[in-house]
């Protein structure tokens, strides 16, 4: 069982933001930027373009979704989306608020926020959906 299957199952928890019936959104635990959210099939699935087609388009229509709201909820000039999967081998697309190209690089060092605050971003985001 992957760390996020984990995260969907309730066994870890994490700052929700969005779930449906087969797509579950929550923050990025050390974000490149505030409002980083990993967006993620409920079904555990490694590498995105494994995902069968409904599966693969749904996916993308739910971070549409999740995107809009964090864009309404997170002052930023848009949201850039990053699939890397270097890490945690269950398929995640993420969605970064941007306001300059270098929010987007995953190599610099990450942020770690209050957990107070990470509570108010995942609401002020669901508040969107
Ligand atoms: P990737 O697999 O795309 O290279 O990176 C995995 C991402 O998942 C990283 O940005 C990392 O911070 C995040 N991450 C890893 N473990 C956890 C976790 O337990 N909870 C949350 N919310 N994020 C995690």
């Amino acid at each position: 069982m992957t760390i996020f299957s984990r995260i969907v199952a309730g066994e870890i928890p994490s700052y929700k933001v969005a779930e449906d019936e087969n797509y579950y959104a929550f923050l990025d635990i050390n974000p490149v930027a505030k409002g980083h959210t990993l967006v993620i099939p409920k079904r555990e699935v490694n590498y995105l373009f494994e995902l069968d087609e409904d599966e693969y388009l749904g996916l993308w229509a739910f971070a549409r979704k999740v995107a809009k709201a964090l864009e309404a909820a997170v002052p930023c000039k848009r949201i850039g989306v990053a699939v890397l999967g270097m890490e945690v081998p269950h398929c995640h697309i993420h969605l970064v608020p941007l306001n300059t190209e270098g929010d987007l690089n995953f190599a610099k060092q990450k942020l770690t926020l209050p957990a107070e605050e990470m509570q108010a971003i995942a609401a002020a985001i669901a508040a969107k959906m």
